[in-house]
């Protein structure tokens, strides 16, 4: 239990809930009403009904010949590049969702870095007939075409925002900022691990049927409920959190997280939150982020719109700082061979977020009968655009 949200919504020195007062009580109203929401049967009937038949869960574990060969391990690939929409964040949107209904809100705010969680909210909204507005940077906007085209088809409005970086940082504030001036009727589906309690231990728990499939697919294939290795990468730490929930007290599964190491730690052109954070607070909860002296965000940098976030959600910086979990930075060339590396051994093109927990493979030393889960967390449809740009010159 060391490791999960304590009764002030802190995971060691990370979290809590650091809201303006107008947002109080919506966010006290939620923390009243998650638990019992999520924990009854009904909800549950919903959203394992929803995982399976629209979603397509449960996702393969797949066991990775080649790639294992070459690195000398039992190399097992959690598929959630197979899902409907084409990564993990589908698993939180349906869940966080339902809960909104059943709370009587009847309008959806959501912010996106990359388009996969606006897509993702804005596909739950067409299904549940909500109205749905995302908040999205102008850079992103840009540079994500594809997505934003996605969610108007789908029915949602997608408001271009123009401040600082015009990326996920940016769409967050302005998100928050609507969600200030409707806090009754609307319901901020928040896309990661991040934001002010019970955020973070909501969006884990709905990611959580990852590790709950990983369980029994592991027996399945390696007569053995756990892993030696878990590798996740971690932007604001869901598909990690999903990945490794049902694992943390369990000593005997090694964590490594990957965040994105940018043009690398020492250049500032990075979003390595967590090697090169200090302590602060950002959109609601105390975090490591990437700061000034005086407390000024620093832009951060990646390749990977999906990682390009100044800081990391409190649960996997209280990992981090506890030892729990190890933290390594994957640089944009790293990842960048890494996911041609696996689209030419395996026949699978990885989103780039994806491509950084890859990175992580040639940094290691597994003994030969160690088994590795790898956690897929989308597609590179999004990302062609970008790997023809590299790879073809
Ligand atoms: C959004 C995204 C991520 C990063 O978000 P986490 O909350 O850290 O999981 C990683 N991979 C893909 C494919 C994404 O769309």
């Amino acid at each position: 239990m060391k490791y999960q949200v304590d009764a002030n919504g802190f995971y060691g020195n990370y979290g809590g809930s650091y809201v303006p007062e107008i947002l109080y009580k919506t966010v006290e109203d939620l923390k009243e009403a998650y638990l019992p929401i999520i924990e009854s049967d009904e909800f549950k009937q919903e959203f394992h009904t929803l995982l399976r038949d629209y979603v397509g869960r449960p996702s393969p574990l797949y066991f990775a010949r080649r790639m294992s060969e070459r690195y000398g391990c039992h190399l097992y690939l959690k598929r959630e590049d197979l899902n409907h929409t084409g990564a993990h964040k589908i698993n939180n949107s349906l869940g966080q969702i339902l809960i909104a209904k059943k709370m009587g809100k009847t309008r959806i705010i959501a912010e996106t870095g990359a388009g996969q969680h606006g897509v993702a909210t804005a596909t739950a909204c067409a299904l549940m007939d909500m109205p749905c507005t995302v908040y999205m940077g102008a850079t992103d906007v840009e540079r994500q075409r594809p997505n934003v085209e996605r969610m108007k088809m789908l029915g949602a409005e997608v408001c271009p925002v123009y401040s600082g970086n015009k990326t996920l940082k940016d769409a967050t504030n302005e998100a928050i900022r609507d969600w200030c001036c409707h806090p009754s009727d609307t319901f901020y589906i928040i896309g990661s691990t991040v934001g002010p309690h019970p955020y973070p231990d909501l969006v884990a728990r709905l990611q959580s049927v990852i590790s709950e499939e990983l369980k029994w697919q592991l027996e399945e294939k390696t007569g053995r409920t756990w892993p030696d290795y878990l590798i996740a990468c971690v932007g604001g730490g869901s598909n990690a959190a999903g990945t490794i929930y049902h694992f943390l007290d369990n000593e005997n599964v090694r964590i490594v997280l990957a965040e994105a190491g940018g043009k690398g730690i020492d250049t500032y052109m990075t979003a390595a939150s967590m090697e090169i954070g200090t302590t602060g607070i950002l959109h609601g909860s105390r975090i490591k982020l990437m700061q000034t002296d005086d407390g000024q965000i620093v832009e951060p940098y990646s390749i990977s719109a999906g990682l390009d976030y100044p800081g990391t959600g409190p649960i996997h910086c209280h990992l981090y700082e506890s030892g729990r979990a190890r933290v390594l930075a994957v640089n944009d060339d790293e990842a960048l061979a890494a996911a041609l590396e696996l689209t030419r051994t395996e026949g699978i093109i990885p989103a780039l977020e994806s491509a950084h927990a890859l990175g992580v493979l040639p940094k290691m030393k597994f003994n030969p009968d160690d088994v590795v889960v790898l956690t897929v967390s989308g597609r590179g449809d999004k990302d062609m655009i970008t790997y023809l740009k590299y790879f073809n010159g």
